[in-house]
């Protein structure tokens, strides 16, 4: 089908659950004849489970709650759970370098793929053939973040677990952001991580946006954290009770059990906000990036105060709450939630706003997007990140794999 498109010069944008927050499905013709959507969402069967290796070999169409539910039914768990996890897919986790909001203890998404396929105009093209290799640079991630512009994953294995034992998630509240973002470090250099780790910044504690329920603990001041632990029985109360020990050192106060269950139950519900938002005149977008920890505060007050500025330089002065949801040994994500009043262009107005945080982003050396990927939105910053020759190389890939350039025009290359 892609050797077609090719010889007719038909541009092709891969679709998996349509859940881009970047432009990444824009429908871009590029000087082609046409351009059509290849939606994978009928290629949604999980094919096998390798029990003896924990790997699961799925189609790209399966989405989230499927993907669990036919894992379980083999007694493993993915463990993949992003904010838009009801709705994205196999296919667009790995094309977008997704990660889930318990990536601490089961990694990013790419972090667990074994090996995949995709469909090229050159041909198909298959990666990870053992659990380890020093057979060259590691291809597949050539097809990870690819973003459908070099081909159409057609079939990922990914490394699965056992469903856990015992699953609790509990929230505390530490006094300000920059001390209780240096006990996450602490936590991730001492290999100390739970599964899932949030911390709101002092807005966002406030804004009650945290836990996404009215009347909650979180409304009262300083930082809401949510630590979640998932696995054997015996490491879950081991983990737990020695990350504990760490926060109440530090002077952390206990929200309990129920905190922790309110963010739970909430958790894929805040993207729904948006509408009602939208009703009532108010205006809502998001971005992320991530940094090393020697700079993360920097990152934080700069990404704030540049779009605190921008929102009032358009006059309209807006809400600006951030989080810590993906922790590493040497650095941490960051992600922002803007709350502003809608205009009559809100679109234009959010580039020029979000222009300004991605200068500041970019001039901090961070990256662009932690888990988001380029799209479109992103393109003009990524040649500042992976330099002229990424960029050249990312090019050759391209011509490699689609010559004329019919997949994805719009995508990932600057
Ligand atoms: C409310 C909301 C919350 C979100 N929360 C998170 C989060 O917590 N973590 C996170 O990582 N992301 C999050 N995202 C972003 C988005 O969900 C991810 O990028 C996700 O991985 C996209 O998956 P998808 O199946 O919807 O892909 P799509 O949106 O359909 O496609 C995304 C990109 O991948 C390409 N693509 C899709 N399928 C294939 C395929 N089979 N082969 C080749 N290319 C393909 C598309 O062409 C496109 O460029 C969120 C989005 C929303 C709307």
């Amino acid at each position: 089908m892609l050797r077609v498109c090719a010889a007719h010069r038909v541009a092709v944008v891969p679709f998996g659950g349509g859940t881009s927050v970047v432009g990444g499905l824009a429908p871009v013709r590029g000087g082609l004849a046409g351009v059509i959507a290849l939606d994978v969402a009928r290629m949604n069967l999980l094919l096998g489970v390798d029990a003896e290796s924990q790997i699961a070999t799925c189609e790209p169409g399966l989405r989230g709650p499927a993907l669990e539910a036919a894992l379980a039914i083999h007694g493993f768990t993915l463990g993949h759970l992003p904010q838009s996890w009801e709705y994205a897919t196999v296919g667009g986790f790995a094309a977008t370098r997704s990660s889930g909001q318990a990536s601490a203890g089961y990694g990013r998404f790419d972090s667990v793929v074994v090996g995949v396929r995709i469909a090229t105009p050159a041909g198909s093209w298959e990666l990870g053939h053992a659990p380890a290799s020093a057979a060259g640079p590691d291809l597949r991630q050539l097809v990870l973040g690819s973003e459908g512009a070099f081909g159409v994953i057609t079939q990922v294995r990914l490394r699965v677990r056992p469903v856990p034992e015992k699953k609790i998630h509990e929230g505390w509240r530490l006094a300000d952001f920059t001390g209780a973002t240096a006990l996450l470090r602490a936590m991730a250099q001492r290999d100390l991580l739970p599964t899932v780790m949030r911390l709101s910044d002092e807005v966002e504690t406030a804004a009650g946006l945290a836990t996404a329920r009215p009347g909650s603990d979180a409304g009262t001041g300083g930082c809401l954290l949510i630590t979640g632990y998932e696995g054997r029985a015996g490491w879950v109360d081991a983990r737990r009770a020695e990350v504990a020990g760490l926060l109440r050192a530090a002077g952390a106060v206990a929200l309990g059990e129920d905190a922790g269950a309110q963010w739970a139950h909430g958790r894929f519900d805040g993207p729904y906000l948006r509408d009602a938002l939208l009703d009532v005149g108010m205006f809502a977008e998001t971005l992320e990036t991530a940094g090393f920890w020697s700079a993360l505060s920097g990152l934080h007050t700069g990404v704030r105060d540049a779009l605190t500025a921008a929102l009032a330089a358009e006059g309209t002065p807006g809400l600006v709450m951030g989080h810590i949801s993906h922790v590493y040994p040497t650095g941490a994500s960051l992600y922002f939630t803007v709350v502003c009043g809608q205009v009559d262009d809100s679109v234009a107005r959010w580039r020029r706003v979000k222009a300004a945080a991605s200068r500041v982003i970019t001039e901090a050396g961070a990256t662009i997007t932690h888990h988001h990927a380029v799209g479109t939105d992103h393109r003009p910053w990524l040649a500042a990140e992976i330099g002229d020759i990424g960029v050249a190389v990312l090019r050759a890939v391209k011509n490699t794999l689609d010559p004329v350039g019919i997949l994805n025009p719009g995508v990932l290359l600057p």
